[in-house]
């Protein structure tokens, strides 16, 4: 057993690729609960498990690892693509897996402590604690008006983790940053979801919308546009970002015919790195859509028809809307037709409400979208949202 320093823990995490490392005392992140627990009563949560679910147990680590004395915190930054061609988006962070390598610096760090004979546990991605005020506190970011973590020379582009371990090591200090007068990422946004400085309503935020299960509310569809999963735009918006956001590489964005018309297996190979609870693809066909609504011609509407046949009523719901966002000729027969055979209530005002859409609509503007709720002051997480 050797004993281990904290500039050796750097050392590991810089050379697994962490660009800022950090230590944090691991006592409660009482104002984290706190501001958690109002959003919560508040409804700015948006139904999103994550933290919410258990505010306290996410503001305080040492209620499931009560020996937790200090967070190695770290900043993983993924490579920059900037997508191409038309077809269905994916935010940045999850092109490629991002928390891949970020479990790999992090379990670097662990295995060396649990070497010099600490306790050790890697925490990547999980949602039930607040990774990124892990992360200011130990200096290796600062808040952001968007809510994330924004980190010198990359800005929002990193993903968070840390390891909790019981070795007494010393703090760094929180970093004396912030926005300043920047506020350009809150008119980003395409709906309006950062509703104040810090304050994000998740009930109208892409990236929140997008990975939660069940029906994307009608109102937000159009904003969806051609994202499949997440939403990067205020991110790009965000100035310290810019350098890292230069050197981005094409890459092209995916066919939605084919995710539509592809089988469980191929899409699990090529999008089980996303959030998808239970592995279940429903959630990402139903996204995929709500694109092809967005972003296909009317000469691609009998392959989105198809989908008004399917098993699932989320999907036939989801499709009978983007049947008749597409419109056309072809997109009216085949909602009549589903109609005469169609018996779930939803989906019937699904396909009854697509049928009185005769002109496709565009996206909205976030000032015509409808009000969704009240602010709350503070600093707010984005939880799984955003990519760290
Ligand atoms: S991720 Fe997209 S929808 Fe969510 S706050 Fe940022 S810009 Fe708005
Ligand atoms: S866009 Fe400006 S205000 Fe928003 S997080 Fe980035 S630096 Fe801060």
């Amino acid at each position: 057993m050797t004993e281990v320093t904290a500039s050796e823990l750097v050392a590991i995490a810089e050379g697994r690729g962490a660009v800022a490392v950090g230590i944090a005392d691991a006592a409660p992140f009482p104002e984290v609960t706190a501001e958690l627990q109002a959003r919560v009563d508040a409804g700015l949560s948006g139904g999103l498990g994550f933290t919410f679910r258990d505010p306290v147990r996410a503001g305080d680590v040492r209620a499931t690892h009560p020996w937790a004395r200090r967070f190695v915190a770290v900043a993983v930054p993924y490579p920059m693509t900037a997508p191409v061609g038309e077809g269905a988006v994916v935010a940045r962070f999850a092109v490629g897996d991002a928390y891949a390598s970020l479990r790999r610096c992090l379990t670097a760090v662990a295995d060396r402590l649990r070497r010099a004979g600490h306790r050790a546990e890697a925490i990547a991605d999980d949602a039930a604690l607040v990774d990124r005020a892990v992360a200011v506190r130990a200096g290796v970011g600062w808040w952001g008006k968007s809510t994330m973590v924004l980190v010198p020379g990359l800005g929002p582009w990193v993903v968070l983790g840390a390891v909790v371990t019981d070795a007494a090591l010393p703090t760094t200090e929180p970093m004396r940053r912030e926005c300043g007068r920047c506020v350009a990422c809150l008119p980003a946004c395409p709906t309006g979801a950062l509703v104040a400085p810090g304050v994000l309503d998740a009930r109208r935020c892409l990236a929140a919308v997008l990975q939660r299960p069940g029906t994307i509310p009608v109102e937000l569809r159009a904003a969806v546009g051609a994202r499949l999963y997440g939403c990067d735009d205020c991110l790009v918006a965000c100035p310290p970002g810019r350098r890292a956001l230069a050197r981005a590489a094409p890459v092209a964005a995916h066919d939605v015919i084919g995710i539509l018309g592809a089988d469980d297996r191929s899409l699990l190979v090529r999008f089980g790195h996303f959030y998808l609870p239970g592995r279940n693809l429903r959630t990402l066909r139903r996204n995929a859509l709500v694109v092809a609504g967005n972003v296909l011609g009317r000469d691609r509407v009998a392959i989105v028809a198809g989908f008004l046949g399917y098993p699932d009523p989320l999907l036939r719901s989801h499709a009978a809307w983007a049947v008749g966002r597409i419109g056309g000729r072809v997109a009216r027969a085949a909602l009549r037709h589903a109609l005469r055979s169609e018996r779930d209530p939803g989906v019937r005002d699904e396909i009854e409400s697509a049928r009185g859409r005769e002109v496709p609509v565009r996206a909205p503007a976030a000032s015509t979208l409808p009000d969704m709720g009240s602010t709350s002051s503070g600093a707010s997480t984005r939880d799984g949202a955003a990519g760290s």
